[in-house]
């Protein structure tokens, strides 16, 4: 049984193909500059060479015919004939209150997450787009929809709901709905794997630090707090992004600098975060070089970034009465031993420690605290795709 996985941004598609067999990955890749001049596919199958393709892509159609040609191409392909892929599983980032799991897609899913674009103006268009260009064509192949939001629907409304009149939450939707679900769930029931117990008697926080970062707080299983919002803006500070900030600085800055909600809207999202404070750059890899030649800023940047993070840590210890364990994953989370140390540097009161010489592990599942620590640290990679192609299984299974 093959799946392929796929993820749609304003102009990019990233995708997997799966032997669902043996859950090898056949071939992935990454279709970049859709709709603008130097648009291309990098195709990597298994067990052969690269290949990188250049081609006027204007829209995301045109992109997945471009993605399939690559799969059933005669010399860089992996399979014979599209009629080999039986299902596909697309990433979707906001399905509102509407989905708690993954769903097969039909006309009403579609309206659902059509009725959810206002609040996901970035994302959901081109998850709509890479929706309806497959189906168009490969008619009749089942199409399921994984969302970022759902693994949070089990927060409690004393979680999810702002400080707002009740009536923002019941006209607009205002609440939070979380972010990265598909990533905290994967990394949570890895970790319970390793610790060789049930997710069910877990309390799991999970730090999913990329260039979006979130955090959760995963008790018994069920997720019931995260750092992201209403919008993946909030919490945590990014790399683009500012995390939160005092709501009041809105308006401020809107006056003080006469910018519009859609200005405001790109400095807060694009412009801040530690790109902002440091003014280097929004990757960590560029940070933590400048840091250590002395840029003071890019330290800056590095420290309120693990600060954060920390006081997000304690935080969740508090909702959940407690921590059985830490989870580190994402480029950040998984790469960066610096990072990891000075968030938890200061958590001993907790009954853990970090032991410098695991530490140093880089995209590996790892636990990284000392030996015998009460509550166990662990680096473990994401996998968002390998979740997509299994809940595309799942539901899919009857249907092929
Ligand atoms: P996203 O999927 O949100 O775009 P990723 O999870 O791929 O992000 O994480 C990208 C970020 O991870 C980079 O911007 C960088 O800050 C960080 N990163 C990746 N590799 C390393 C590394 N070796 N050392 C430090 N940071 C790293």
């Amino acid at each position: 049984m093959k799946v392929l996985v796929v993820n749609c941004g304003s102009s990019s598609i990233k995708y997997q193909l799966f032997n669902m067999m043996d859950e090898t990955v056949l071939a992935k890749g990454l279709v970049e500059r859709i709709g603008l001049e130097g648009s291309v596919l990098t195709h990597q199958p298994d067990g052969k060479d690269k290949v990188v393709i250049q081609e006027d892509i204007p829209n995301h159609s045109v992109g997945i015919k471009l993605v399939l040609n690559a799969l059933t191409d005669g010399k860089h392909g992996v399979i014979t004939s599209m009629k080999e892929i039986v299902a596909i599983g697309h990433r979707v980032v906001h399905a509102g209150e509407k989905f708690a799991d993954s769903v097969l897609i039909t006309p009403d899913v579609m309206n659902a997450l059509e009725e959810c674009i206002d609040m996901a103006p970035l994302h959901n268009p081109p998850n709509i787009l890479g929706i309806n260009a497959c189906a168009e064509l490969m008619p009749g192949v089942p199409q399921v929809g994984v969302f970022d939001t759902a693994f949070h629907q089990t927060m409690p409304k004393h979680a999810f709901l702002y400080g707002l009149p009740y009536e923002a939450y019941e006209k607009y939707g205002l609440r939070r709905y979380g972010f990265h679900g598909t990533s905290h769930k994967y990394v949570s029931q890895q970790a319970a794997e390793i610790m060789d117990q049930h997710l069910t008697n877990l309390r799991i926080i999970t730090c999913h630090l990329g260039n979006g970062a979130s955090i959760a707080a995963i008790k018994y299983g069920r997720s019931i707090d995260t750092s992201m919002g209403f919008t993946p803006l909030e919490g945590l500070v990014m790399g683009t992004r500012s995390g939160e900030i005092d709501p009041a600085i809105i308006p401020y800055l809107m006056k003080k600098e006469g910018m519009t909600p859609d200005q405001i809207d790109s400095y807060l999202n694009k412009k801040s975060g530690v790109l902002g404070i440091s003014g280097v750059s929004s990757d960590f890899r560029d940070i933590e070089g400048a840091a250590d030649t002395g840029n003071e800023r890019a330290q800056l940047a590095i420290d309120i970034f693990a600060y954060r993070v920390k006081k997000y840590i304690g935080s969740y210890v508090a909702a959940m009465g407690g921590v059985d364990a830490i989870v580190f994953t994402a480029g950040l989370g998984e790469n960066s031993p610096d990072i990891r140390d000075k968030i938890c540097n200061g958590l001993e009161f907790l009954g853990t420690r970090i032991d410098p010489a695991k530490n140093k592990i880089r995209g590996k599942a790892q636990e990284i605290s000392v030996d015998g620590a009460k509550v166990k640290i662990f680096v473990i990679p994401t996998n968002e795709e390998l979740v997509i192609a299994r809940d595309t299984r799942v539901i899919c299974g009857g249907l092929i």
